[in-house]
């Protein structure tokens, strides 16, 4: 990308002052281009709804810059011909880009969901597929240590730029289903993890919180993530494929020397109520980041309408039953 940096030549032209070179990039991009600053600005005073589950909660945020993701058309055919948001050409003229491996490169998102919104995407115009770039997952994982994490989203389940690779990310902290995961992770006995498998020093479980279903990997060799993620995947794709991909939303981060990898397994892109032809009708468009806890409704009506038992329909519809994780985590051997 022409308009970017190495992130020895960032060091060098800013010196950011603490050690947290995201923020010192994200800030400087918010300096220098107002059509972010005033998205991030809107996103602060957002309104909110936040809805408690069993040991866990749902944050609904009402966000109507988030109206072209929701409602993105993800189609391959349709989406042969439109102009790639992604692509160096069609990014904004303040748009910096911030070389985080040979690969990626770290975008300030302008349409943000969490208060600091990254796109780390591919330097090549490519279409998402896990298989191929599960490695950078881990590269850039490592590269953010325990403040930052990085999510997924597959071309069928979320990604509203499934044609061009890109991964996003945020501050660990503010996504609830990490702090959950940390949680979990202290007490792994405490009957929400079940052990699957150990690869080296790594392990596989399937975890459960009442309102969703997923598997948890944790270990500190990328080779043992790397192994044990393609055994679940493998399964996935046998058992419940997809037109590009079968649907999975990841999310990693570290917690101390481990990497964490979860695996959120889906049954279907939209739910129901996305279809609905009547009142009942709700636009709502479950990505990693609805799944994990922060759930985007880019109309006021849909925001309003939502509710705890609405919620949990919509998990049930679009993501794994315990029976279908325990029919996927029975046939990995
Ligand atoms: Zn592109």
């Amino acid at each position: 990308m022409e308009n970017s940096l190495s992130i020895e030549q960032f060091k060098k032209q800013f010196s950011p002052k603490e050690d947290d070179l995201l923020k010192a990039f994200f800030d400087l991009q918010m300096e220098k281009w107002d059509f972010a600053r005033n998205n991030y600005g809107a996103l602060k005073n957002s309104v909110r709804k936040i809805f408690r589950f069993t040991d866990t909660e749902v944050v609904a945020q009402f966000n109507p810059n988030r109206v072209l993701s929701t409602m993105a058309v993800t189609d391959p055919e349709k989406i042969k011909n439109r102009k790639c948001f992604l692509c160096e050409e069609n990014l904004h003229k303040e748009q910096t880009g911030l070389e985080l491996t040979e690969n990626y490169t770290m975008l300030v998102n302008p349409y943000p969901v969490l208060s600091k919104h990254f796109t780390a995407k591919f330097n090549i115009h490519k279409p998402q597929k896990i298989t191929e770039n599960f490695d950078d997952l881990l590269n850039i994982s490592e590269i953010f240590g325990e403040k930052y994490f990085a999510l997924y989203n597959g071309p069928d389940c979320g990604a509203s730029v499934p044609e061009h690779r890109h991964f996003q990310a945020g501050i660990a902290s503010e996504f609830t289903i990490i702090n959950e995961a940390r949680t979990l992770l202290q007490n792994p006995s405490g009957g929400k993890l079940r052990a699957v498998k150990t690869r080296g020093g790594a392990e596989l479980y399937a975890a459960k919180d009442f309102l969703r279903n997923y598997f948890l990997i944790r270990g500190d060799r990328k080779a043992d993530i790397r192994e044990l993620f393609f055994n679940v995947f493998k399964i996935l794709e046998q058992k419940f494929p997809s037109e590009r991909e079968t649907k999975i939303n990841l999310v990693m981060f570290k917690h101390g020397a481990d990497f964490i990898l979860l695996i959120f397994p889906r049954k279907a892109h939209r739910p129901s109520v996305f279809y609905n032809e009547d009142e009942t009708q709700i636009k709502v468009s479950p990505a990693t980041l609805d799944y994990g806890g922060v759930m985007v409704f880019p109309r006021k009506e849909d925001f309003d309408k939502i509710d705890k038992e609405t919620i949990r329909q919509i998990f049930n519809e679009v993501g794994f039953s315990e029976s279908d994780l325990t029919a996927v985590a029975d046939e990995i051997e």
